[in-house]
């Protein structure tokens, strides 16, 4: 992938949605917030769990009508959203790794510990030569491995700008 097809995906579509799209979303947002409408958002962080850390709404889906709430808007830390969700397209074994990471208990703030840092970059280099490498738990992991809204994310960057790579607004629309 070119550098420059790099910088105008990064960061702009998302999950087949474009920047046009995904900012008429964050602006309804802001109203709404403003207003008093949606509360700010809270935590646990809905990637790596951390309860005591401030969080920031990530959209999936930005179809209309907007949906807040999850499976369609998440609250995450600011490190497992800018830094590990959004970077995945680009950095598929980091964030591989970092799942791995998760699901032994580990929040994304674990990894300014140098000694937790390292296991993960270990991690990491055996992901991508194709081997297993098991991290000591953390703490106790609540979410069902492999059943986690992350779990089955694409990380290809055409999903990018695919528009099969939407939520299936159907069945957003019809969830209880
Ligand atoms: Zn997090």
């Amino acid at each position: 992938m070119t550098q420059q097809y790099k910088s105008a995906v990064k960061g702009n579509w998302y999950n087949g949605y474009s920047p046009i799209e995904r900012d008429n979303k964050f602006k309804v947002l802001k109203k709404l917030i403003a207003a008093g409408t949606l509360p700010l958002a809270s935590g646990p962080c809905a990637l790596c769990s951390d309860p005591d850390i401030p969080v920031e709404y990530h959209s999936e889906d930005y179809g209309e009508p907007y949906l807040w709430e999850p499976p369609a808007m998440y609250c995450l830390c600011r490190s497992c959203h800018r830094y590990k969700l959004h970077q995945r397209f680009w950095q598929q074994s980091l964030w591989l790794s970092f799942i791995a990471h998760v699901r032994r208990g580990g929040y994304s703030r674990d990894l300014k510990q140098a000694d937790i840092k390292q296991e993960v970059e270990t991690c990491r280099h055996a992901i991508e030569q194709g081997q297993i490498f098991t991290l000591s738990p953390l703490r106790p992991y609540q979410n069902i491995v492999g059943l986690e809204w992350f779990a089955n994310l694409r990380i290809d960057a055409a999903s990018l700008t695919d528009p099969a790579s939407r939520l299936n607004r159907d069945s957003l629309l019809n969830k209880e």
